[in-house]
Parts: C-alpha cells; structure tokens; sequence
C-alpha cells in the first residue's frame, strides 16, 4: 500500500489491509483526481493494462484523468463528479483486454469525504478471445497521417477505409509498431459511454469497532 498523510483520515474507519489482501485494485483521488492512495493489487492491474499504464505514471501524485485516454477523459470527469455528490457507490462496467483474454471489469466509486474517492477495480471474467483475430495490414489499419485509431475501450482497430468497422489485431494491441490514437467504436460508444449509469454496489471493508 503507498498512502499519502494527507489522505489517511479519508480512509478512516476502513480495513485497509482487507484492500491490500484483496485481488481487486484500489486508488484513492483527491477532489481534483489527483492519486493519493494505492492498495497492493494496484500495480499488478497496472501491468494488466500494459501499453496504456506504464507502470511509474500511475503511483502517487499523478493525475487519473491526465492518464486516462483523452476520448474516455469527458466520461470519466462526469462520472468522478457526479459520484462525488452522492451518499452512496457507484459502479460502471467496463473491458480491458490483453492480446490474449478478454477482461470485464466492475469498477466501483466510493465517495469519501471533501470530494475525496476510492476507486475499486474488480476482474469480473477473463477467457480467450471468442472474435476473429486479424492481421495487422498496414493499408487497412494504418491511417494516411501514420497512426492506427484504437478504441480506448475494447481495443478494436479501426479500418483506414471502412470507418465503421473495428478489427480485433492482437499484434497491434501486443506491440507498438505503428503510433496509436485512440477513439470510441460504436458499440462501446453505444453501451459503456453513452450515459454514465448508477447502480447499487457491496459495501467497503470494515473495522470492526
Ligand atoms: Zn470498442
């Protein structure tokens, strides 16, 4: 666990080391998103995530929007803010793929005191891609300004010429070999960004008192 002094009273009250023993990933932000709290899991999600989180960028101090992919950034402020002035948790479901499994992750929102959030990110289900893979032809996915359009979201590359449609590469998600940008395919779009939604979730960790 890396924990600021600041931070430490938002977390009163929670069994932290319940967290640390936990396989989910938290970070805890401060009310402008900047990261003051991480539990043990936190860098192995890290790693998880590859190319997108670079371990180092996401520790102590850094900004979790600033990390974010720019197209996600407008979401995940609206949810962050909206969550911030409510009572109670907030859950949004989402995909974070490695060339190999297919990941879906619950990600829970606590809010705490001042703005202040705990952020909880569970691994629901992983298993083999079921999509046909593609290969990676530069003239399909590469577009003329020399980067390939990736969604933020499912990882999907977009075709240079057939615009609606998002190929799974697993080369291209596995390697750098061309630069990425990132956009949002219309599923994605369709059922994870379109509106920020709000649901029910477990309770954190407890002292007993
Ligand atoms: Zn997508």
């Amino acid at each position: 666990m890396q924990l600021t002094p600041a931070f430490a009273p938002r977390l009163q009250g929670l069994d932290l080391s319940a967290l640390d023993r936990d396989s989910a990933a938290a970070c805890g932000v401060n009310a402008t998103s900047d990261i003051e709290y991480v539990n043990d899991s936190w860098w192995q999600f890290a790693r998880d995530n590859g190319a997108r989180w670079a371990e180092g960028e996401h520790g102590l101090g850094a900004n979790l929007l600033a990390v974010t992919p720019e197209v996600l950034r407008p979401f995940y402020r609206d949810l962050f803010d909206r969550t911030r002035v409510r009572s109670s948790p907030v859950v949004h479901f989402y995909e974070c793929s490695s060339p190999e499994l297919k990941r879906q992750y619950g990600m829970r929102l606590h809010p705490l005191d001042d703005g202040c959030l705990l952020i909880v990110h569970a691994l629901l289900s992983e298993a083999p891609h079921g999509d046909e893979a593609f290969p990676a032809l530069e003239p399909r996915y590469r577009q003329g300004w020399g980067s390939v359009v990736q969604c933020a979201h499912c990882r999907r590359v977009q075709r240079v010429a057939e615009t609606a449609h998002w190929d799974w590469v697993p080369s291209l998600v596995s390697q750098a070999r061309w630069p990425v940008s990132h956009g949002l395919c219309q599923p994605c779009f369709e059922y994870h960004y379109r509106q920020p939604p709000e649901l029910p979730s477990s309770p954190l960790p407890r002292r007993p008192s």
